[in-house]
């Protein structure tokens, strides 16, 4: 019989699919899981149709097609004022999963540092160590989750290949600010270290904040690979269609390592994609949108018991109950979902020795009916075993 020597022994199944799973399993609302409840635009279903019937249905260019990486870089140019060509710095890739796992392969060399700071999005760390890089952790903690740049100099070494940043941030919810950046820059200056900016929450932050994206500062443009991705930004997570923005040099190693991947991604959807680019409308007004979603929420959750800040960004809001229970938060979250009937993440998944800071992760990207419901339910959970 042949003998499996695992490459990844310390790995299980994604706490997104486990929570998901038994959400389904017992019923319960599912604000595990980051995904809308709700459906994309109509029009983008008839441009899908549209270029399904036209044909656009073999191999699109390993890279994109080309109206798609016009349009984004567009968008970036509008957003942003940062012009990337289209022809050999955005590259269009099979969601921002892929981006990061191109963007990871690209650079890392075995035993290559690259620093993280936790609670990370959970395929971080994996990407690096299945390409032989070895994750140096920096902890964050609540509330505030404050980058203390000075403890991130001290962890750069002359082995140090890459840092890698989420901002608006999963599951935190918290933005960098110019002050982040900044010190950020003063610490790379001067050496070969890449950066990954995770930027997939771009179009979702509130209270008047700005997504201040790495590319804007120019220290840092120059080494960073921008993760987007349509899925957050278009209410279509099943898609997976992202991309990758990044200085000429960068973007072809990236597509070194993209092509070997996926190659290419879907076609018919880059061409529906490409034509509703055209309309910042839709994208624009995501704050708003998202802002009703959460301030929605946070009223929902006015009698459960948990404390919390604003979300700042993201489609997730973090809650503690610190104050009121011991329970492990692991623990916390399947007996919410089997015996309350509301999934959420439980923070210490997002940490390499699974902290337990008694947090709890809940996506808002959902229906109003749903958040309230879910709400009445909460209100119920304390009260009920504490
Ligand atoms: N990064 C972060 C921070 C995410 O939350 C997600 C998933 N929602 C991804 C990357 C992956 O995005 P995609 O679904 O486009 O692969
Ligand atoms: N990004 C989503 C989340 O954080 C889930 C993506 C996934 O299931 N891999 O919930």
């Amino acid at each position: 019989m042949i003998q499996v020597f695992s490459k990844q022994p310390q790995i299980g199944t994604t706490i997104f699919t486990i929570m998901s799973k038994l959400a389904t399993d017992v019923g319960a609302l599912n604000l595990a899981q980051g995904f809308p409840s709700f459906d994309c635009s109509p029009q983008l279903i008839d441009l899908v149709n549209f270029h399904l019937k036209k044909g656009h249905n073999q191999y699109a260019p390993m890279a994109g097609v080309p109206a798609l990486k016009e349009a984004i870089a567009e968008k970036t140019s509008s957003l942003y004022k940062v012009s990337y060509n289209p022809e050999n710095e955005v590259t269009v890739v099979s969601g921002a999963t892929e981006a990061l796992y191109a963007a990871i392969t690209a650079v890392v060399c075995p035993q290559d540092e690259v620093i993280l700071f936790e609670p990370a999005y959970d395929s971080y760390a994996p990407s690096v160590e299945l390409n032989g890089g070895i994750p140096i952790y920096i902890t964050l903690e609540p509330p505030n989750y404050q980058i203390n740049w000075d403890l991130v100099k001290q962890k750069i070494s002359a082995k140090t290949k890459l840092i890698i940043l989420n901002t608006p941030h999963n599951p935190t919810g918290k933005i960098l600010t110019i002050n982040d950046l900044n010190q950020l820059a003063a610490i790379v200056k001067d050496t070969n270290i890449f950066i990954i900016s995770d930027e997939v929450y771009e179009h979702i932050t509130f209270d008047g904040r700005q997504h201040l994206s790495l590319m804007q500062h120019p220290s840092l443009q120059e080494r960073t690979f921008i993760c987007g991705s349509f899925g957050k930004t278009f209410h279509i997570t099943g898609w997976k269609i992202g991309y990758c923005l990044a200085p000429k040099e960068l973007s072809v190693e990236f597509r070194k390592a993209h092509q070997w991947i996926t190659f290419a991604t879907s076609t018919p959807l880059q061409y529906a994609l490409a034509d509703f680019l055209k309309e910042p409308s839709y994208y624009l007004a995501l704050p708003e949108f998202y802002q009703k979603k959460r301030d929605k929420f946070l009223v929902c959750l006015q009698n459960s018991g948990f404390s919390y800040l604003p979300a700042e960004g993201s489609f997730f809001q973090t809650v503690s109950y610190s104050d009121i229970s011991d329970e492990n938060d692991y623990e916390l979250a399947v007996r919410l979902t089997t015996e309350i009937g509301v999934a959420a993440i439980p923070v210490s998944v997002f940490y390499h020795q699974k902290n337990d800071y008694k947090i709890l992760r809940f996506c808002f990207a959902k229906d109003d009916e749903i958040l309230e419901k879910a709400g009445e339910r909460l209100s119920r959970l304390f009260s009920k075993s504490f």
